[in-house]
């Protein structure tokens, strides 16, 4: 329902909480952060309100500056922990995301993919694009979230982080909100502009069917039918905070 991730200097943990309060007005019955420390990802999630989240996540503890996080409105599969988001690809997990919205053919993709010998760990359809970009990732993760995105049917908008890639974050979009928000030195995505707008106010809008990486530098968007790079327009917000 809800999507913050951040990529910079800073240590983004309280970044990431204070975004998703941001959200809040979405509505959510369960919210989790993924960060990216110096030995590998790590997952907090909590069923309830943010105050629970922020309870299992604890003070301090991170040194993180790659980042996302996730309120859900369960469409698929119960309220649970292990079904909120974000979502770890296989045991050991390298890869996470956040989604957003419905992915309607999840049941063919989840069959194929166990086939394949991917262990599901979520009774969300949210997971399926976690393995999908498993199973298409071969060093490359933007190159990977492009192939997994034209398998994809329904709406929805994603953000992926993986453990050998520090700095950077993919998202992607069909008929769902993604917003980027370009601060100096460090960028933002977020499904509305109100969760980073205390910390900037330049933003770009996704196409739908863009996929779209931000890293410290900017953020690059590509096709995702060619993969060719496009250009978006940078738009100054002048919303009241
Ligand atoms: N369909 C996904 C799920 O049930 C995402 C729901 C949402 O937008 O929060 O996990």
């Amino acid at each position: 329902c809800g999507i913050i991730g951040y990529v910079g200097p800073r240590e983004c943990k309280d970044l990431l909480l204070f975004g998703l309060e941001r959200l809040e007005y979405r509505g959510y019955d369960s919210a989790g952060i993924a960060l990216l420390e110096d030995d590998g990802l790590v997952y907090t999630r909590a069923v309830g309100n943010l105050q629970n989240l922020k309870r299992a996540a604890g003070d301090g503890g991170s040194r993180a500056t790659t980042g996302l996080g996730h309120t859900r409105w369960a469409t698929h599969g119960g309220v649970t922990e292990a079904n909120a988001h974000p979502l770890a690809g296989d045991d050991p997990a390298e890869i996470a995301i956040v989604l957003n919205g419905i992915v309607e053919n999840y049941r063919e993709l989840r069959d194929r993919l166990r086939e394949a010998g991917h262990v599901f760990a979520s009774e969300t359809d949210a997971e399926t694009v976690t393995h999908l970009i498993e199973e298409h990732y071969a060093g490359d993760l933007v190159e990977a979230t492009r192939a997994a995105f034209g398998e994809l049917e329904g709406h929805f908008a994603f953000v992926v982080i993986h453990r050998d890639h520090p700095g950077l974050l993919v998202g992607a979009r069909h008929q769902c909100p993604l917003v980027v928000g370009a601060g100096r030195g460090e960028t933002f995505l977020a499904s509305n502009a109100s969760a980073f707008l205390k910390e900037s106010r330049e933003v770009y809008f996704p196409d739908d069917g863009d996929i779209v990486a931000i890293t410290v530098e900017g953020v690059r968007f590509l096709r995702h039918d060619d993969g060719g790079e496009v250009e978006r327009e940078l738009v100054e917000l002048d919303w009241d905070d």
